[in-house]
């Protein structure tokens, strides 16, 4: 197999290219309106995003990142204060707790789903807690009963970690409309991502609603700014991109589940421990675990399967968020041996019995 036979582990170009004509018209409707900031695409987006995960409010800002530490600010968080989150994520959730000037306090995650482990929670709680930032890891709901009781019981605000899970449900609920607020990343490889960076929040709260519009603009609201904030807005290019993909979500993640029930079949038996079967998860990833996960990676990629890994690290092996942690057993146990299998549809449509017969032939080996 030569190198232009390789698999790639995802391409958002296809994705992208597939609308060839409506990309174009996105791309003219943008640079003919002379409005490049704040226009009627992100109005629109935000609109529709707001329906769609079922919020009274949406609020598009540059990343999910930023998306957090906005909420943060919004909800009032100050230096001094601890926020809770899990030990297997992507570092961003950590860094914007860092950058609204809180303290992260990171817990261990759940085997079962590698989401964070509520009975952690309850251990790390003190009189400095304020929020719960559960992250829905690799399309998976957290359990959002018990962490909401949790937040009741000693008051905290709750901000979802959306980053991977547009679309997911728990509870016949949109995963973005449990908690106080949902942040959404629209980073070209998510479930719902755009051509650059790009992030949004849900919340039915107006008051927070109100105060995150003006926090992504300098703070600017009415012409003055009363509390500073940053300079993270979604732009015009990025939101008509969005606004073109969005009806397409569904069918997207559809597809995701389709190929994840044909991988629990196709890989029954085999030496490797698969993800869950959950109707209401949306696949951001298919992540399966095995030992000698590194020997198994090279194997698959000499066959000219390309895979990735979420996450090869558990959050207290990064340097700077090591005095920020609890153990966590869990969580660095699964970064040992997590691999991620192409799931995105547009590869496995043309793909997905050979990568399954691949997978199946390294293992016999
Ligand atoms: C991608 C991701 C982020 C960061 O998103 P950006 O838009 O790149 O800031 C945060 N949290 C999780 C769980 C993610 O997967």
């Amino acid at each position: 197999m030569d190198a232009n036979d390789t698999i790639p582990f995802s391409s958002p170009w296809l994705r992208f290219n597939h609308f060839g004509d409506k990309l174009n018209a996105a791309f003219q409707r943008v640079a003919s309106s002379n409005s490049y900031i704040l226009g009627n695409e992100v109005a629109q987006f935000e609109t529709a995003f707001s329906q769609y995960i079922g919020t009274k409010y949406c609020v598009g800002v540059n990343s999910a990142t930023d998306g957090l530490t906005l909420s943060l600010m919004a909800l009032g968080i100050k230096p001094g204060d601890e926020v809770i989150t899990a030990g297997l994520t992507a570092p961003a959730t950590v860094t914007a707790i860092l950058q609204a000037g809180a303290t992260p306090v990171v817990v261990d995650v759940l085997d079962a789903t590698l989401c964070i482990n509520p009975a952690e929670i309850r251990k790390a709680i003190t009189k400095n807690t304020k929020a719960i930032i559960p992250v829905h890891l690799h399309g998976f709901a957290c359990e959002m009963d018990e962490i909401m009781a949790i937040a009741a019981e000693y008051n905290l605000f709750v901000i979802e970690d959306c980053s991977q899970a547009h679309g997911a449900s728990f509870n016949e609920k949109k995963l973005g409309s449990i908690g106080d607020c949902g942040v959404f990343s629209f980073y070209p490889t998510k479930n719902l991502g755009c051509m650059g960076d790009g992030g949004a929040i849900t919340t039915n709260n107006v008051s927070i609603a109100t105060q995150l519009k003006a926090l992504r603009n300098y703070g600017l609201q009415d012409n003055i700014v009363a509390e500073a904030g940053i300079n993270s807005r979604l732009d015009e290019v990025q939101a008509a991109i969005l606004n073109m993909l969005l009806p397409a979500l569904d069918d997207y993640n559809e597809s995701r589940r389709k190929y994840a029930n044909l991988y629990h079949e196709g890989l029954k038996g085999l030496l490797l421990r698969l993800p869950p079967m959950d109707s209401n998860a949306v696949y951001h990833q298919f992540p399966v675990r095995i030992e000698n996960r590194d020997k198994f990676r090279d194997q698959l990629k000499k066959e000219g399967v390309l895979t990735g890994i979420h996450y090869n690290k558990a959050i207290n092996q990064h340097e700077a968020f090591k005095p920020y942690c609890r153990p966590l057993p869990v969580a660095k146990k699964a970064a040992e041996e997590l691999v991620s299998l192409p799931i995105q549809p547009e590869i496995l449509d043309r793909d997905f019995e050979m990568i399954v017969d691949k997978i199946k032939l390294v293992l016999s080996q």
